[in-house]
């Protein structure tokens, strides 16, 4: 399968390209659109799970479902291409929060300590990455993540107990998702 985004983006060395376009914030590219995801991806332990309940809210932008935008459209797009993909499991800013405005050089502009912010979340990323047997570091292909995922993360509602995202429908958005699955005509 030809792996998505395998044309190298001509104004940011090291990212990726797929779609022709012009109106990228911050592509320093006139002929083509950075996708905004280094290869591999690199992604913190609770953006793992957003992705899913994102899936499963059926939205198109990341605005309509988190209220802010984030590079999770992008990576499921992605993920949906290309079972085989390698990602990189983080436990701080990855290349999801690259393009969140709310993203601060020390931490998650979330709160106003960012810091604090984002170490609240590196724990959430550390319980998430515990819950699947990964490790800081460690890179593991999307279908076997979503298995992992599946067998071991039935309900995310005892990890996303503060999510104002998904919180307000029960999770349910996480639930569909993973029944059904990010490539459910592969399903045997
Ligand atoms: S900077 Fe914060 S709010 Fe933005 S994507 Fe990253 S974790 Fe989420």
């Amino acid at each position: 399968m030809r792996e998505a985004g395998s044309t190298a983006c001509s104004g940011w060395p090291g990212r990726r390209s797929v779609f022709p376009a012009t109106s990228a914030p911050g592509c320093r590219s006139t002929v083509t659109l950075c996708v905004y995801l280094r290869y591999p991806v690199k992604i913190r332990g609770h953006h793992l799970v957003c992705t899913y309940c994102f899936y499963g809210s059926g939205k198109k932008k990341a605005e309509d479902f988190f209220g802010i935008k984030n590079a999770i459209p992008q990576l499921l797009q992605k993920l949906r291409q290309n079972p085989d993909m390698a990602i990189t499991v983080v436990t701080n800013l990855d290349d999801v929060c690259d393009i969140c405005p709310l993203k601060k050089p020390n931490g998650c502009g979330r709160s106003s300590d960012a810091f604090g912010q984002n170490e609240k979340l590196r724990g959430w990323d550390r319980a998430i990455l515990e819950a699947l047997d990964l490790q800081e570091g460690e890179s593991i292909k999307a279908k076997e993540l979503e298995t992992r995922i599946q067998d071991r993360i039935p309900d995310i509602g005892t990890f996303c107990t503060n999510c104002s995202s998904s919180s307000p429908s029960g999770w349910e958005e996480y639930r569909k998702a993973i029944r059904k699955g990010l490539w459910p005509d592969e399903a045997t």
